[in-house]
């Protein structure tokens, strides 16, 4: 694995206006090339800590470090990815995927094999000059990932992506997503709260626990390079769903246990 840290959180707190405590004291460490999903229940503290990644959030104690590369005008050093596809719904596929290439002020004819290339990534191809509400949801979160790709970032911020989508849909998406990094090579920062979501995609897991929102287990993913339907009935699938699912449980008899 590539040793080389692309983001990092040290001794990170965040206390939201209203006294929230939504996170306490974190520590994670994101290298180049890694796909680190950030799992945990609803309210663990997930989303604050991508969105400290991001910049989008200050933290209340500690600090973000984000490897100290600029964009250029050829590709970006972060891309983020929502829950919602956030499509502009007046604008057909292609032009969704332009935006974040017209703000980097790029010419059209460079931006037109760029949209080919990330409409191609996501086997949109057929569907650019579509209008979104003539796409299903998972193909609406395709044409949102296309749009994420297309300036090229080294790390890729991904919120709950597939959280709403059904679960045959689901699959389909983290298949070809785990596909598009094996081939592409980002860094992935993944949030879900699905445990089975996390093992089938992630070279590591950082488990996490709500009130107050923490860290509580990090778990390096040793699946095969190339992770298909049999990965997700085999046993070491399961046997990596079992030790999550113990570290959540512990951290709640805990909770327990302190409240008794
Ligand atoms: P997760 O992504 O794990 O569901 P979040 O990071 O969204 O968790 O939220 C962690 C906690 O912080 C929750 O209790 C949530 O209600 C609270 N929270 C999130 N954003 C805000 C905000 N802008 N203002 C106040 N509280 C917030």
């Amino acid at each position: 694995m590539d040793t080389e840290i692309v983001l990092e959180a040290r001794g990170v707190e965040k206390t939201y206006p209203n006294g929230t405590h939504a996170l306490d004291r974190a520590d994670v460490t994101i290298h180049r090339g890694e796909f680190v999903s950030l799992l945990g229940p609803s309210g663990c503290g997930k989303s604050t800590l991508l969105k400290m990644f991001a910049g989008l959030e200050q933290p209340s104690a500690g600090t973000i470090h984000a490897k100290e590369e600029k964009d250029s005008a050829d590709s970006r050093f972060m891309s983020m990815v929502f829950q919602e596809a956030t499509l502009m719904p007046w604008a057909r596929v292609n032009e969704n995927v332009r935006l974040p290439l017209d703000l980097q002020g790029m010419p059209k004819a460079q931006s037109q094999a760029r949209i080919d290339e990330s409409l191609a990534m996501v086997g949109l191809s057929q569907f650019a000059r579509a209008y979104p509400r003539e796409l299903s949801g998972g193909m609406q979160m395709r044409a949102s990932i296309a749009r994420a790709l297309a300036t090229r970032p080294s790390v890729l911020l991904m919120d709950e992506p597939f959280g709403a989508l059904d679960e045959f849909t689901r699959n389909r998406l983290d298949s070809d997503l785990h596909v598009l990094w094996t081939q592409r090579g980002f860094t992935v920062v993944f949030v879900t709260h699905s445990i089975y979501e996390a093992v089938f995609l992630s070279s590591r897991v950082v488990m996490m626990a709500a009130r107050p929102g923490r860290v509580i287990a990090d778990v390096r993913i040793d699946g095969p390079q190339v992770r298909g339907e049999d990965f997700r009935v085999s046993t070491q699938f399961i046997d990596y769903c079992r030790v999550l699912s113990e570290h959540l449980a512990r951290a709640n008899r805990g909770e327990r246990e302190a409240l008794n």
